[in-house]
């Protein structure tokens, strides 16, 4: 059985992908995935007991197994190669596997190299991460899973957004929950401009609370952005543009006080925010970031051009024109998301024709129909963030590894996440 090795542990962190036609499996692996699927018939993921520390996830062509812990040896791990017709390997410590026959398996499979992700943008202090939809409860909380399983894809580090005041207190405990994974971002949407004057005390009063809320939460190290802030002319019936622009304007100021990179939104405004956001990056040492980019070529530049990093969702990669814009990002300008629960690629989007060979997803099911171990029709989770990262390989006809570690570089530059920068 594949125990731990007690002698000096290096920590591996360890996935590794393969064809589940069983007659390349070793009959440990056929009786751990047999087990699996009587145990969970619905969905077919769990952590295989004879594999400490380890995700099995099996569905389509694809099965993965995760090993994210002291409690495996790198050479145990690499003893389930024999007999299985591997398609990739990925390390995420600092030691690297040697290089693997891969016996006829899709091209993007063979590399060796550690695919590590920060998803910058994503809603998990939303209740549908807790079970509850539009204020019912559907199934229970499964915040826990849907972090354990993004992380067994290698997504290690999460940017909880916060969008209004209330919504920024919720990111920042989701922070606190997840220490080292999980940072908030704290700011107030411009679809929730009018929040602040219609707050009791003033608007005023409310600046105040977010300036107290971020400075604690900036020194408590649970903050990393200041954000989600900008404009949105699509849905002026959300908030009117007169107060978008003022409080825009006035939480600008906040995050160049306080010294925190920007996390930014803009639909259908580029000529404002610009005009608004030029003045003050000189002041941002740290820039920032346009998060959930659907914008134009040439607005894609402008940004770029500002200092601003652009970060790719699943709505970014919707039309053929978004896909001719990701192909122009500069790797050392791109960060990826998937602003779980929103943003999910569909197979109406342009970008799924670029999707062959992406690794598959846990199994959906309606929110009635929970199981633990399946994700929920519609509501979109950080582990999708691996199938951001290969459309964009595929358009920008680059490796997923290029993709990942320019953007988990890019994101650590600009953010920290409690690692150094490369
Ligand atoms: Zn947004």
């Amino acid at each position: 059985m594949y125990t731990a090795d007690k002698r000096n542990r290096r920590t591996p962190d360890w996935h590794t992908d393969f064809s589940p036609r069983g007659s390349f499996l070793s009959p440990e692996l056929q009786g751990i995935i047999s087990a699996t699927v009587a145990a969970q018939p619905q969905c077919g993921f769990a952590r295989p007991a004879a594999i400490p520390g380890s995700a099995l996830n099996f569905f389509g062509r694809n099965i993965t197994l995760a090993a994210r812990s002291t409690a495996i040896d790198k050479s145990d791990f690499l003893g389930l190669n024999k007999g299985l017709n591997l398609s990739s390997v990925h390390c995420n410590s600092t030691a690297r596997p040697k290089a693997f026959s891969t016996s006829g398996q899709p091209k993007m499979a063979e590399s060796t190299n550690a695919l590590r992700y920060v998803d910058i943008g994503v809603n998990l202090s939303d209740p549908v991460f807790r079970g509850e939809y539009h204020g019912k409860q559907a199934h229970e909380d499964d915040l826990d899973d849907v972090i354990q399983r993004a992380k067994d894809v290698g997504c290690s580090k999460f940017m909880v957004t916060g969008s209004d005041l209330v919504e920024s207190k919720h990111a920042i405990s989701v922070a606190s929950k997840y220490p080292g994974f999980c940072y908030a971002t704290v700011g107030v949407h411009p679809c929730q401009a009018k929040l602040f004057d219609e707050y009791p005390e003033g608007a005023q009063k409310m600046l105040q609370e977010l300036w107290t809320l971020v400075v604690q939460a900036k020194k408590d190290g649970h903050v990393v952005a200041f954000g989600e802030i900008g404009l949105d002319y699509d849905r002026l019936f959300l908030s009117p543009k007169e107060p978008q622009l003022k409080y825009f304007e006035a939480q600008l100021d906040l995050a160049v006080e306080i010294q925190l990179p920007l996390f930014l939104h803009s639909r259908a405004a580029s000529e404002d925010f610009e005009r608004l956001l030029a003045p003050r990056m000189a002041r941002l040492p740290k820039r920032g970031l346009v998060h959930s980019f659907t914008g134009t070529l040439e607005e894609m530049h402008r940004m770029i051009a500002l200092g601003l990093d652009v970060g790719v969702n699943g709505c970014s990669l919707k039309t053929e024109e978004n896909l001719e814009v990701v192909k122009a990002i500069p790797l050392e300008r791109l960060q990826i998301e998937t602003d779980g629960p929103w943003c999910e690629i569909r197979p109406s989007h342009a970008s799924a024709k670029h999707l062959e060979g992406a690794p598959e997803l846990p199994k959906a099911v309606k929110k009635e129909k929970w199981q633990k171990g399946c994700m929920v029709k519609g509501r979109n989770e950080p582990i999708a963030i691996a199938r951001v990262a290969h459309v964009i390989a595929s358009v920008k006809g680059i490796t997923v590894e290029e993709v990942c570690e320019a953007a988990w570089n890019n994101s650590i530059r600009m953010f920290g996440l409690g690692e150094k920068s490369a």
